[in-house]
């Protein structure tokens, strides 16, 4: 099983996707936690993400291309895994198309969770409260909103084209929204 899971910040992919992996018994590859990883670990590639995600940008393309692919070569995605916050970008979404043609892998499902902005917006200021997180203030949130809608939503389409791509209503609680998930998972596996 593998898979992606979209949507704008707040959305509840992270969220989802734990409980997408427990399910499936697979890999939670999120690009969010692979960067703020090697931020804490003050790597090369922390110094320049930190850069970006603390403004609420996107990490360039080049970066999170080869972090994914490190990533996927590793044996425990051998049994599958869940994307998430990858791609976010055209050239990231062909780049993944690439690594993954050279592995002989192929993507099941593209899950695209959606709600409305206000919901987004207030859930992230309260996430913000505990969070700790450096991008969970409201200038912030509204930037990553807005970058959500200009750079990521056109990569939709890309996977619509595909087929693989399904749209999930993600207002609700948390075990509604994953039942809505695997039903459409299971129903189309
Ligand atoms: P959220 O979806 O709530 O914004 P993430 O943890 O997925 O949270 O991402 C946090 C930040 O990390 C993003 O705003 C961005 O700066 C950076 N980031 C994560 N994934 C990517 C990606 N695929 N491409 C570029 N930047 C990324």
């Amino acid at each position: 099983m593998k898979l992606l899971i979209m949507g704008p910040p707040g959305v509840g992919k992270g969220t989802q996707a734990k409980k997408i992996i427990e399910y499936f018994n697979i890999v939670h590859i999120s690009t969010g936690s692979l960067l703020r990883d090697e931020i804490r670990k003050n790597s090369n590639i922390g110094v320049v993400a930190s850069s970006f995600i603390d403004k609420g940008r996107l990490v360039p393309d080049k970066t999170l291309l080869s972090m994914v692919k490190k990533r996927l070569s590793e044996t425990d995605c051998d049994n599958g895994y869940i994307l998430d916050g990858f791609p976010r970008t055209i050239d990231q979404a062909s780049g993944l198309e690439k690594i993954l043609e050279k592995m002989g892998h192929n993507l099941d499902f593209a899950i695209s969770l959606y709600a409305e902005k206000d919901e987004l917006v207030s859930r992230l200021i309260k996430r913000g409260n505990d969070s700790g997180r450096s991008d969970d203030n409201i200038k912030i949130i509204i930037e990553r909103q807005k970058i959500y809608w200009e750079q990521t939503a056109p990569i939709l389409d890309f996977y619509k084209k595909k087929n693989i791509l399904n749209n999930i209503n993600g207002l609700g609680k948390i075990n509604i929204v994953t039942k809505r998930i695997l039903k459409v998972v299971e129903k189309n596996a």
